[in-house]
């Protein structure tokens, strides 16, 4: 068994679980990084190919995201092995046994992630009802379908196009992945006059320079298919997206798309970050000195969990829109403020703010991590 606590640090991990049953074919981990802030607040990955290390990983992410959106909510993750394309009844079965084992861990609240969705959510609170994401039936703000996370996006956008002195009218904008984080983003910023150029989805890119047809974009992936079967643009293999010129540059697809192998590519003025950990940290360090701004992820993509935190408690979609754009202007202009006065890369100036409100609050406990 990976052994986390020792790649651990005083921010923690505070306690990682593990549970079987074997009789379905139940195996999952929770890690509980950080509750210092209030209970912890993460996503269920549901995948084959997920480990303890990678868990760990997304639940301190989610300690810093937490701490730096101002929510009071700690940082955790759950795995759950197994395809999430499964048969629905067996999806269920799992979810359901998931949730049950986990029914004493308090400090931890279910959320939705990559595998899981509003259904799986709405499993979980019919079993232990500790549990946001939920479908709008039974109280829930459908996230994914409201776009919180691209409204995000679109104002951190704003401030940080501001910050370097880009007009967003007529700006050039990049999306890779068109799913529910890229094509909220660019019908976002649409509203602001940019010109979405090229977006690609896991089958192609799709570019145009005068700007893409984003109702026909929008309307494809409606019905399931490819952005690549627009008649708006020219067709490019899936990949060319990171060579497309253009203003701003957002990634919304899969984690370390932009490395030390092709970071040279890029060709823009701005990066927002979309997806979780798209860049490594070499990149964006090289990014960063020749001049390309990046926001780094977890500033940038923070509405979905600023969502849904509003959700538990028991708040409405326009409060979430408001909680959203308030927390993230704020909180970008801050990173850009702070990484200027400091000459730190924005992903340092926006770690330092979120440890040290998670190491405040921690001085307020007897023992720091609970
Ligand atoms: P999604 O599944 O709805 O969309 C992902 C899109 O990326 C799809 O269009 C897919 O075809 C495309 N894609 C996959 N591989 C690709 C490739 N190699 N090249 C180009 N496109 C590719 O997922 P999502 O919810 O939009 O999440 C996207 C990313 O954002 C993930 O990293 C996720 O962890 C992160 N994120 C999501 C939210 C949220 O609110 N959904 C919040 C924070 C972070």
């Amino acid at each position: 068994m990976e052994d986390v606590f020792s790649q651990g640090d005083e921010l923690g991990p505070l306690k990682v679980i593990h549970v079987q049953e074997p009789s379905i074919g139940l195996k999952a981990t929770l890690v509980i990084d950080n509750v210092a802030l209030g209970p912890s607040v993460g996503g269920v990955r549901m995948a084959a190919d997920v480990s303890t290390v990678e868990c760990a990983r997304l639940a301190r992410a989610m300690t810093l995201k937490n701490a730096a959106a101002g929510l009071n909510h700690g940082g955790g993750k759950a795995v759950l092995y197994g395809d999430p394309k499964m048969p629905l009844d067996k999806k269920e079965q799992l979810i359901r046994g998931m949730a049950c084992a986990l029914r004493e861990a308090e400090q931890y609240i279910f959320a939705p992630d990559m595998g899981t969705d509003e259904e799986c959510m709405a499993w979980v609170k019919d079993e232990i009802g500790r549990v946001v994401g939920l479908p709008c039936e039974i109280g829930g703000i459908p996230l994914d379908q409201v776009g919180a996370t691209g409204w995000g996006l679109s104002h951190v956008t704003e401030i940080a196009a501001k910050h370097i002195g880009m007009e967003l009218d007529g700006a050039r904008l990049v999306v890779q992945g068109f799913g529910a984080v890229g094509k909220n983003t660019a019908r976002f910023l649409k509203e602001k006059g940019v010109v979405l150029v090229a977006t690609a989805d896991s089958k192609g890119t799709i570019y145009n320079e005068n700007g893409l047809d984003i109702a026909e974009l929008l309307e494809l992936k409606k019905e399931g298919k490819s952005v690549i079967e627009s008649k708006s643009g020219k067709v490019l293999e899936a990949e060319k997206i990171i060579d497309v010129e253009c203003d701003v540059w957002v990634p919304a697809a899969r984690p370390d798309i932009i490395t030390e192998k092709n970071m040279q590519r890029l060709k823009t003025r701005l990066v927002v970050e979309g997806a979780n950990i798209p860049i490594t940290y070499g990149a964006e360090k090289y990014l960063h000195e020749k001049g390309i701004l990046c926001i780094p992820d977890f500033i940038a993509n923070a509405g979905g969990v600023i969502c849904a935190a509003t959700e538990y408690q028991g708040k409405c979609e326009k409060e979430a829109f408001v909680a959203i754009e308030e927390k993230l202007r704020a909180n970008s202009s801050l990173v850009l403020e702070k990484s200027s006065q400091e000459k730190v890369l924005p992903r340092d100036a926006a770690v330092a703010f979120a440890v040290q409100r998670v190491k405040k609050a921690m001085g307020y406990k007897r023992w720091g991590l609970f």
